[in-house]
């Protein structure tokens, strides 16, 4: 059996259905998901190209290094509101409320992946501003952890897996109508829950640019307008979200693979600012779910880059061409993958 083929078979898992909820800014539903027959969507990515004039006040225009794909749900339930809907209000800078001042690089939905702000450009969409740009420091700090632990000691310095670096945390400070209502060194339960920029390199840990926002009162990282791809994903009413989160992994597959990230820099909203975004996954615990998506999508775009195919056979009606499942019934599902490699036709017969 070929690379490919084997890949599918050591890594295919059950097809499960799990009850979420979608939440929109406006209003919010229950919903039923269940997964594909595979973790792989047997569709190419087809890139709606749909740039905002470069007149945009939500186009910034200048050019930064990217380091981050940066990863959103529109918050946004209301059933007519699917990817060319965001995509359009970017491009027009407006909506049904009024202006529509955000932007960012892509928006997924059923209807399509739509690109909207060209990628090594900034973006509004992370909330972090666009003061700051990714920037690495020493931390001081020797180690070997890949992923250490960060916390803030009680004089305020951020600390790496206990031993206190040379980096003062920011301050939880927040002032309103030049009123100070609190000014104090923050703690650890202050960090987002995605943690903070910490990289080892050369067994010296560097720390990222962090600050206190305000709004979610909490420790969050820059560089998410200026250094991130911005991608927004559609949880309008009625749709498969499911489809929506394959298309979105198969996006940010594409975008590491091209920008030579690795898959640390696929972070959540929140991670810049301490939102809750992308709520859908985040409160269905379904975050590092649609990360095995990523995953998975990155390695059978490495065996096409290699020169495999593949192509999904499958003749039950549950099951969309794309390897999308309709409805789980209770009699196993039967498909073929099959795959050339250098002239060679094998099959992979599965049944879940
Ligand atoms: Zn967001």
């Amino acid at each position: 059996m070929n690379k490919l083929l084997d890949y599918f078979k050591q890594n295919q898992e059950k097809i499960f259905e799990k009850k979420i909820h979608a939440y929109g800014w406006k209003s919010e539903y229950d919903t039923i998901i269940t997964s594909s027959l595979t973790k792989y969507l047997f569709e190419d990515l087809d890139i709606i190209e749909n740039i905002a004039p470069r007149t945009n006040e939500n186009r910034d225009g200048r050019i930064r290094d990217k380091y981050y794909i940066t990863v959103h749900d529109t918050g946004d339930a209301f059933s007519n509101h699917t990817a060319k809907f965001w995509s359009e209000a970017v491009k027009s800078e407006g909506w049904e409320y009024g202006k529509y001042e955000c932007s960012f690089q892509y928006v997924t939905g059923n209807d399509g992946i739509y690109h909207n702000i060209p990628d090594d450009e900034i973006a509004y969409h992370a909330g972090d501003s666009t003061m700051y740009d990714y920037a690495l420091y020493d931390s001081g700090v020797s180690g070997d952890n890949i992923y250490p632990h960060i916390s803030i000691s009680s004089d305020g310095y951020f600390e790496i897996d206990g031993r206190k670096s040379k980096i003062l945390a920011p301050r939880a400070k927040k002032v309103k109508d030049g009123l100070v209502l609190y000014d104090k060194i923050a703690t650890t339960d202050m960090i987002n829950s995605q943690g903070i920029l910490c990289k080892l390199i050369d067994g010296k840990y560097y720390l990222g640019e962090t600050y206190f926002n305000t709004t979610y009162e909490l420790i969050a990282n820059r560089g998410g307008n200026n250094n991130g791809i911005g991608i927004e994903s559609c949880i309008n009413e009625g749709s498969d979200i499911y489809l929506t989160w394959q298309r979105t992994a198969k996006l940010v597959a594409y975008l590491l693979d091209v920008n030579k990230l690795d898959f640390d820099a696929v972070k959540q909203h929140h991670y810049f600012s301490g939102k809750n975004c992308p709520q859908t996954i985040r409160m269905s615990n379904m975050w590092d779910h649609f990360m095995e998506l990523v995953k998975f999508e990155y390695q059978i775009r490495q065996f096409r880059k290699q020169g495999y195919s593949l192509k999904l056979i499958c003749d039950d009606n549950r099951v969309c061409d794309n390897g999308r499942v309709k409805t789980l019934g209770d009699k196993p599902i039967k498909f073929i993958i099959e795959s050339e490699y250098k002239g060679e036709v094998e099959k992979l017969e599965l049944s879940i």
